[in-house]
């Protein structure tokens, strides 16, 4: 399977650029509100990881600084509603060292002056922090170059037969950033508009294709019995 440039994934993303026009993602009023989000979300909805940061707000722990000096047990109990809390809880705490490490304050003080693979390393070498995890960080929270993969990603380019469904997520990546303008504003909107599309019709179990944007484009290669079970 070819998995270098490929013009039918910016065939896609003109079609999906014309279905949903402009998306304004990631939600989030900072840099550091957009990290927390993200890995609030890891494993979980996004409207569960929105509740979740409601109580942070609420509890005064927005802020790196505060995550890193609060009781570890409260800040749990405290974002309960992302699920897998305990183990959450200690991602933000290893990611708020991590911040924090020079007397900076956010995450973006901390990622300043980096190249985007410094700061990438930077990020993937804090404990629970994953590729998607850290580029949604780096392209939403900071801007830089990179365009992050998830499972709608596979799902809807191995469904037409784009690669497959377990193709690593730095082929993927790598095949998309070489398929699309390479600018941050189109991989912003280009991921944000696969998330939809997942969502609103590349359904895990069954596709809503007659509905879907992508039908009267894209021929379909979809492979029943095998990326319909993921
Ligand atoms: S719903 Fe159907 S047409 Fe749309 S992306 Fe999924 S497989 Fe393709």
């Amino acid at each position: 399977m070819n998995t270098a440039l490929n013009p039918r994934i910016e065939n896609i993303r003109q079609t999906l650029q014309k279905h949903y026009g402009p998306l304004n993602w990631w939600p989030g009023d900072s840099p550091d509100e957009i990290a927390i989000g993200a890995i609030l979300t890891q494993n979980t909805a996004w409207s569960n990881a929105e509740k979740a940061i409601a109580r942070i707000k609420t509890a005064g722990l927005l802020s790196f600084p505060a995550i890193l000096s609060a009781n570890p047990s409260d800040l749990a109990e405290t974002i309960r509603p992302s699920g897998y809390f305990n183990q959450k809880a200690k991602k933000l705490k290893a990611f708020a060292k991590m911040v924090c490490q020079n007397g900076n304050e956010t995450i973006f003080q901390r990622l300043s002056g980096k190249t985007r693979d410094e700061a990438r390393i930077l990020l993937l070498n804090v404990w629970g922090i994953g590729m998607e995890t850290a580029d949604a960080i780096l392209l939403y929270a900071i801007g830089y170059r990179i365009f992050v993969v998830d499972d709608y990603t596979k799902r809807i380019f191995s469904r037409h037969g784009i690669l497959s469904p377990d193709t690593e997520y730095e082929t993927v990546r790598k095949m998309v950033e070489m398929s699309i303008p390479a600018n941050t504003p189109t991989y912003n909107a280009f991921h944000a508009a696969l998330v939809h599309l997942g969502k609103d019709f590349c359904h895990r179990k069954v596709p809503d294709c007659s509905h879907c944007p992508l039908a009267s484009t894209e021929n379909l290669f979809r492979q029943r019995g095998n990326s319909d079970e993921r």
